[in-house]
C-alpha cells in the first residue's frame, strides 16, 4: 500500500516521470490506482501510478527512467491472471497495455501481427472471419489480452489437439528493463539465430521483459464440430473413458472432465433461489444434472467427414460405458451442453466463499492416482476440494474450499494445498500448467525445482534486469495467500 498521496505527494520519480510524459498518460487517481492494484486473485496493493503508453516511445521513457531510478514496473493486461502476477505487490507503476488493440491479419501466410491489449477473443473472432482461428483458448478469452496470455503462456481447452500460446508464437517484440528496444524471431516460419530468448519471455509473467508487440501463427479453422455430454456414476469411471479414448487414438479438440464433487455442487446450487435458469431450466441439462456423477465434456473437430466418422465411434464407445450421454444437434444444444462446465467454477461457491485454485498437471499414467487422492485429502483436511479439468492434457484444476473468516479452516486449506502440490510432484506432475507462478504457487517451486535450477533461473532474471524492476515480488519469493485478505469486489468475469 502506498503510504502518500501521489496526486498531492509525488514522489521525487514519480515528478520526473510526469514532467516526461502528457498528463493523460499518467494517472494518480484513487479509482484508477485501486483498479490496476488487483487482479483476479484479489489481493490490492496500491500503485503509485498507472501508466498508458500512446506508443513505444512512452514505453521506452517509462521504463529508462524506473530503471534509473529503481521503481517497481508492472505490466498489465486485463487483469485477469489467478495468481497475483498483475498484482503491484512493491507499488511502483503499472504500464498498462489494455488499449493497445490494433492487429492485422495475414490470410495467406497465416500470421496476426497484434499489440498487446487485443483480446484472445477480438483476434480469434477476425482470424475466424477469414477461414483462419488462433487456437489458445483460455476460458477468460473474451477478457484476457494476448500480452498477458504470453506473459503467462496461458493454455486452453484445446490444449491436448493444439498447444499452448507458446506453439503460436512466430517473432515478439518490445523493451529490456534499460528501455532499450529488442525483437525476439521475425515473421518467418523457421528462425534460430542465436539464442531463443522469445521462448524466454513468454511465461515469464513480465518479470524479463516489456511485449509491445507479437507475430502469431494462425490456423485453418474446422470444417466441423461435434460436441458430446456424458455422466458417470463415479469419477473413476470416467477416467477408463478418457483412458480408452486415448488408447484407441481419438483426437478430441476438448476433453474436460468434471468431477462427482464439482457436480454435487451443481445439486446444492439447483435448490437455491439464486439458481441460474440458463443452467437449471435447459431440458438437455437439467436432465443430466439430475443427479450427481462425474461428467465428459467432449468436442471432435476437423474435416466433416473425419468428424463424422470419429463421432460414430465415440457414440460406440459411450454406449459400452453409460446410458447417460448426449450429442448436440446444433449450435444452440451444444452451448446448453457447455454450460455446465462453464458453471463448474461459480458452482463450488456452495461450499465455501474461498477456493484456492489449482491448475496442476500430471502425467497420464497418474490420473486415477491424482484423482484417488483428492477425495483422500477431502476426507482428511475436511475441506471440499471439488475438480475438474482438462483430461487430455492431464492438467486439472483442484479446488480447495474454505471460509475465509474462519481461522482454522484457513489453516486446514493451508495444510491441504502443501500436501496437494508435495503429492503432485511426486506423481510425476507440475505444480502449474498454464495459470504461471505470480504470488500464489511462489511458495511451492522449490518443491518442483532443484536450488541448481533455480539458481540458473535467477541468474537470467538478475542478468536481464539487474535492478529487478520488473515485477518485483513474483515467482521468486514466498508469499502465503491465504494468510492476506481478498477484496470483495465483482470483476468482469464474475456472472
Ligand atoms: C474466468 C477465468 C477463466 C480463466 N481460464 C483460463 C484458462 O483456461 N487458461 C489459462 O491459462 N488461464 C486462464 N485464466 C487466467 C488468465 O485469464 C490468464 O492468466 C491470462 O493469461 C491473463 O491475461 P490478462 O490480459 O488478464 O493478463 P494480466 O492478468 O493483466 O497479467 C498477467 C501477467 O502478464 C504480465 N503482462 C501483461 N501484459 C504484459 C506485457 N505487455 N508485457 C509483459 N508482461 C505482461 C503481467 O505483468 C502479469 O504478470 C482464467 C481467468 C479467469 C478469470
Amino acid at each position: 500500500m502506498a503510504s502518500r498521496d501521489p496526486a498531492t505527494e509525488p514522489s521525487e520519480a514519480l515528478k520526473a516521470l510526469q514532467a516526461a510524459l502528457p498528463s493523460p498518460c499518467v494517472r494518480t487517481g484513487d479509482a484508477i490506482r485501486y483498479q490496476a492494484s488487483l487482479d483476479n486473485l484479489r489481493l490490492s496493493h496500491l500503485p503509485e501510478a498507472v501508466v498508458r503508453p500512446r506508443d513505444e516511445e512512452d514505453v521506452a521513457t517509462v521504463l529508462k527512467l524506473a530503471n534509473r531510478l529503481h521503481v517497481p514496473i508492472t505490466a498489465r493486461g486485463a487483469g485477469s491472471n489467478t495468481t497475483g502476477a498483475a498484482t503491484p505487490i512493491r507499488g511502483g507503476w503499472v504500464l498498462d497495455f489494455a488499449e493497445w488493440k490494433q492487429f492485422e491479419i495475414d490470410p495467406v501466410a497465416r500470421m496476426a501481427y497484434v499489440q498487446p491489449g487485443v483480446t484472445v477473443q477480438e483476434l480469434d473472432t477476425a482470424a475466424r472471419e477469414e477461414g483462419l482461428f488462433y487456437p489458445p483458448d483460455p476460458g477468460s478469452k473474451k477478457y484476457a489480452t494476448l500480452g498477458g496470455t504470453l506473459a503467462c503462456n496461458a493454455g486452453g481447452l484445446r490444449g491436448a489437439k493444439y498447444g499452448v500460446t507458446r506453439d503460436y508464437v512466430y517473432a515478439l517484440e518490445g523493451f529490456l528493463p534499460t528501455g532499450e528496444f529488442v525483437r525476439w524471431g521475425a515473421d518467418t516460419k523457421k528462425y534460430v539465430s542465436g539464442y531463443n530468448m522469445r521462448d524466454l519471455w513468454i511465461g515469464s509473467e513480465g518479470t524479463l521483459g516489456i511485449v509491445t508487440g507479437a507475430v502469431l501463427k494462425l490456423l485453418p479453422a474446422p470444417g466441423a464440430q461435434s460436441t458430446f455430454l456424458a455422466s458417470f456414476e463415479t469419477d473413476a469411471a470416467a477416467l477408463k473413458v478418457v483412458r480408452t479414448m486415448l488408447e484407441q487414438g481419438f483426437n478430441p479438440s476438448i476433453l474436460e472432465l468434471i468431477d462427482r464433487q464439482t457436480s454435487e455442487c451443481f445439486q446444492i446450487w439447483a435448490h437455491k433461489p439464486d439458481r441460474p435458469e440458463h443452467l437449471f431450466g435447459h431440458p438437455i441439462i437439467s436432465n443430466f444434472i439430475s443427479r450427481p456423477g462425474a461428467y465428459l465434456l467432449i468436442e471432435l473437430d476437423g474435416h466433416p467427414a473425419e468428424v463424422a466418422q470419429s463421432q460414430l465411434r465415440l457414440e460406440e464407445l459411450l454406449r459400452q460405458h453409460t446410458e447417460k450421454w448426449y450429442n448436440a444437434q446444433n449450435a444452440e444444444e451444444a452451448e446448453a451442453l457447455w454450460q455446465v462446465r462453464r458453471a463448474s467454477s461459480q458452482s463450488m461457491f456452495q461450499l465455501a466463499d474461498t477456493k484456492l485454485n489449482e491448475d496442476i498437471v500430471v502425467p497420464l499414467r497418474s490420473y486415477e492416482a491424482l484423482f484417488a487422492y483428492t477425495l483422500e485429502l477431502r476426507d482428511r483436511i475436511g475441506l471440499g476440494t471439488p475438480t475438474f479439468g482438462h483430461a487430455a492434457d492431464g492438467n486439472f484444476h483442484v479446488h480447495i474450499m474454505y471460509d475465509r473468516k474462519n481461522a482454522e479452516q484457513a489453516l486446514r486449506a493451508e495444510k491441504g494445498i502443501h500436501e496437494l502440490m508435495a503429492k503432485v510432484v511426486e506423481l510425476g506432475g507440475v505444480i502449474t500448467g498454464e495459470h504461471g507462478v505470480g504470488l500464489a504457487k511462489a511458495p511451492f517451486l522449490s518443491l518442483q525445482h532443484s536450488p541448481a535450477e533455480i539458481r540458473a533461473m535467477r541468474a537470467i532474471k538478475e542478468a536481464l534486469d539487474p535492478n529487478g524492476i520488473l515485477n518485483p515480488g513474483k515467482i521468486w519469493e514466498p508469499f502465503k495467500v491465504w494468510e492476506h485478505p481478498r477484496e470483495e469486489v465483482r470483476l468482469p468475469w464474475d456472472h
